[in-house]
């Protein structure tokens, strides 16, 4: 044997063995015979055995390892681990890893993500959507409650209390109808399509808030007197934690508790005195219980001896004294309750602390774990339901409405944005679907929360920015008809609040995302602050000695891909979506090799990296987004008539992965280490594109003929046809007009003209007198006449009645 043979086999040994993730005992096991067959053939001597004891006898002898290399790096690890505050290493801790970080392993387990369960609802669930969330619909009127009422109309409010609809996730054994994340999901959803007011309304009790509160932490008896009340209505919560000098940074809130002694009802009592300011709290001017969030001090240990405790959690009845709430903030003209509240010098027994005096100093621990299950409902869901209707209603306008003698749909320009708002929908749909289920199976997902929350708000906000485009005219005069407008606006909101959307991507996803989700940092940075030092060795080593087999399989797994194309990749279909489960994994692959390679680059920099970490974090977030789509079109049977919007959607996230990974690069701070990665990642540059004018096309065609596939893109949305609901109209219309455009054009043969396609009325009564029609067939074309205008009419009025009469009396 040739020693060049012998070079030629080693490599790719040690290259399988890397990208097959082997053991390292495995790994030098497999090494042995091989030098021995060298050996044989007389190609490996003496110097090449003791080179290669050299290496392998102190990575296989545990004490030797341990004592050479893992203890002097532990060390070093100590050193260099980023300083995490308290709220930090909470935030971290809260919630659960569940597909996300399969994703972030490199190789992803489809099989996995095809068995999960695909959320149902329950009879109860279905009866409750079908039932009262129909009915409220109906008697919600947008304009009403935004323009002239600057609320909800009681009615709407008493309905709400009285169908429990701010108990959702309330217990039944108190009351709540205690529906899954997924049936919270679908009422929302379709909520939102009729009001923003009114799925901010609902949205927000069901949520972070006293409720999820109580039922998580509170002591029985505080579960016993609320959770009933709260179910009934009886009383309204609101949560109070953002305060003027603290919004995105919530951990820095000044307000305060200080235990203390004092009469409360006539009784010397152990209670804490309060002082606050808040602002923006939603549901606060009409609230009735206040959950508070401050810190807490103890500065004459009456309840231990620590003298500050931190952020603590407390019901607050709003009507004690020393309470200023009920004013309103005028949040973008969505009127929903939202305002400020102060507190001087409040009273309030100490077991008004949620979960008693033994929780106190547990409130952010508290707030990031329930953050982690509702910020991947309330949000996402809202903006995934206004843009499934949004995304029928101008699929139907496009069709509708003509220019230059055509539907403005059939306009390539138009295509492109109505593509983007169908792909995009049904991506929303999908990763509503998908959080809410994972949700049911359990888990707290805090990273998927954190990617629904800011991919679906940012989604919603260029969705409506393209349908207001698309709408022309029509979307920019408010009044009644104009179901767009108020979305418009109001999309900022969504983009603020739960984590503002900006620190979100930039510090969240990855932030949390590389902790939680990578399979060793967790356990090394758990191994730094571990106070026994034996386990601390232990631990480290074993965690680093994986970490390292990760990383060198990563990197092998990432070349493989490359060199092939990823087409040897396994996936669990054989049809068109193939080859999007072979991106994705070596994407996957991309992804773990580069936060590897960020981390040990960049080390404690890479938390003020920003920009850094935002991309990594469009990588993981573009694979689940992409994953969930693949997961809905096969839950949902693998319907071929949808394959445009699954591969619109699909495309545009493999594309934005692309252009992440590439603007990582060509930012990263080592310009040789981010040349050694584009060789690897991109050997022939970067060639995904985004998704085709063909596919705009075929998406954008789906949105404007009434099919099975735009059924399903607008399912459980609130479509009713009774003659008021605007999107109810838009349906109807959508289907005279295409009924009735045959009819016309027998008319026109008819009386050889080249009709205008408006005053169908006329060419109604026209193809009458000349016979070309049937009575039937001009009553087609009057229906569809009355439809039309009534879609492409905008509202007009009096001077007088665009004047807000209070505001100018003031
Ligand atoms: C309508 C509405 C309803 C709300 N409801 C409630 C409620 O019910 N209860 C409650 O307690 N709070 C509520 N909030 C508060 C909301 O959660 C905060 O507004 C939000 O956390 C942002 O705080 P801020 O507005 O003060 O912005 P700031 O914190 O001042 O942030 C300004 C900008 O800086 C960015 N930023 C901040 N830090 C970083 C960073 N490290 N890296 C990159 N960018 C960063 C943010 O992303 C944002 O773009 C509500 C707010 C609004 C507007």
């Amino acid at each position: 044997m040739d020693i060049s043979l012998w070079l030629i086999a080693a490599v790719s040994l040690t290259w399988f063995m890397s990208y097959s993730r082997v053991s390292l005992s495995s790994f030098t096991f497999i090494f042995i015979i091989l030098m021995a067959v060298g050996t044989v053939f007389n190609v490996i001597g003496f110097i090449s055995w003791l080179l290669f004891a050299i290496i392998a006898l102190p990575l296989n002898l545990d004490n030797i390892r341990q004592q050479f290399i893992s203890m002097p790096l532990l060390a070093l690890f100590k050193k260099i681990m980023p300083q995490m505050s308290e709220t930090e290493q909470q935030a971290i801790d809260a919630g659960t890893t569940w597909f996300d970080a399969e994703l972030f392993r490199g190789n992803p387990d489809w099989k996995k993500l095809h068995n999960y369960p695909q959320p149902r609802l329950s009879a109860q669930e279905k009866t409750f959507l079908d039932g009262p969330v129909e009915e409220l619909c109906s008697m919600v009127d947008d304009w009403q409650t935004t323009h002239k009422m600057a609320d909800l109309s009681p009615d709407v409010w008493q309905f709400l209390k009285d169908n429990k609809f701010f108990a959702m996730i309330i217990k039944k054994q108190y009351g709540g109808l205690e529906f899954s994340a997924f049936a919270q999901s679908r009422v929302l959803q379709k909520l939102t399509g009729v009001s923003s007011v009114l799925a901010s309304t609902v949205g927000v009790p069901n949520s972070l808030g006293p409720g999820e509160l109580l039922q998580e932490y509170g002591t029985r008896s505080q579960q016993d007197y609320y959770l009933p009340r709260l179910a009934k209505g009886e009383e309204i919560p609101c949560f109070a934690l953002t305060s003027p000098e603290a919004g995105s940074d919530a951990g820095s809130i000044p307000d305060t508790g200080i235990i203390c002694r004092q009469t409360f009802e006539g009784k010397e009592i152990l209670g804490i005195k309060l002082n606050w300011d808040k602002r923006y709290i939603t549901l606060a001017p009409v609230a009735t219980v206040l959950g508070l969030a401050f810190k807490l001090e103890d500065p004459d240990n009456l309840i231990g001896d620590k003298k500050e405790l931190g952020i603590t959690c407390a019901l607050i009845p709003t009507n004690i004294e020393g309470i200023t709430i009920g004013r309103r903030h005028f949040p973008l003209n969505i009127p929903f309750q939202n305002g400020p509240t102060q507190g001087k010098d409040v009273f309030v027994p100490i077991d008004y602390i949620i979960g008693g005096k033994e929780m106190a100093g547990q409130g952010w621990r508290m707030l990031v774990e329930c953050l982690s299950v509702g910020r991947a409902i309330t949000l996402p869901s809202n903006s995934a339901g206004g843009i499934k209707t949004i995304a029928l209603a101008t699929g139907a306008y496009s069709r509708i409405r003509r220019q230059f003698k055509l539907p403005i749909g059939k306009m390539e320009g138009i295509e492109e944005a109505l593509a983007r708002i169908g792909g995009n929908a049904y991506l929303m749909d999908a990763v509503t679907i998908m959080s809410t289920g994972a949700i049911d199976l359990g888990e707290k997902p805090s990273v998927i929360s954190a990617i629904a929350k800011y991919h679906l708000t940012e989604k919603m906000r260029s969705s409506i920015i393209d349908a207001m485009d698309i709408h022309g005219g029509k979307g920019i005069c408010m009044g009644p008809s104009n179901y767009l407008a108020r979305g418009y606006q109001g999309a900022p909101i969504a983009i603020t609040v739960e984590g503002a959307n900006i620190l979100t991507r930039s510090l969240i996803i990855y932030g949390q995302g590389a902790i939680r989700c990578h399979p060793y940092v967790l356990a090394e940075l758990q191994a730094a602050i571990e106070t026994d030092p034996e386990q601390a060795l232990n631990d480290f080593d074993h965690a680093l000695f994986g970490h390292i087999g990760f990383s060198i399989s990563n990197i092998s797994r990432s070349l493989w891909c490359s060199v092939t194309g990823s087409h040897s990749l396994s996936a669990p279909f054989n049809d068109k979506t193939k080859r999007y489960y072979q991106l994705l994994t070596r994407f996957s692959a991309n992804l773990a090799m580069l936060s590897d390679i960020a981390m040990l680059a960049l080390g404690s920099d890479l938390k003020r990296k920003e920009r850094i970490s935002a991309r990594l974090g469009d990588i993981l977030s573009n694979l689940y987004l992409a994953s969930a789509c693949l997961k809905r079109f096969n839950d949902e049977g693998r319907q071929t008539e949808d394959l445009p919007l699954l591969q619109w959607a699909v495309e545009d996230c493999l594309f934005n992965t692309q252009q992440a990974i590439d603007a990582l690069l060509s930012n990263f701070p080592n310009k040789w280490l981010a040349r050694i990665l584009r060789v690897i990642i991109f050997p022939v540059g970067t060639w995904l594109t985004k998704p085709s004018d063909n596919l705009d096309h075929k998406v954008a065609q789906l949105l404007q003929t009434p099919c099975e596939a735009r059924n399903r893109l607008g399912k459980w949305q609130y479509l009713v046809r009774d003659g008021k609901n605007v999107f109810g109209i838009l349906e109807e219309t959508l289907e005279d007009i295409i009924a009735c455009e045959p009819v016309f054009t027998k008319v026109c043969i008819a009386t050889d003209k080249k009709l205008p396609f408006y005053q169908l009325d006329k060419v109604a009564g026209l193809g009458l007198s000349v016979n070309a029609i049937t009575e039937k067939e001009a009553q087609l074309l009057i229906k569809a006449e009355q439809g039309r205008k009534a879609v492409i009419d905008v509202d007009d009025f009096d001077s007088n009645e665009l004047i807000a009469p209070n505001l100018l009396q003031k």
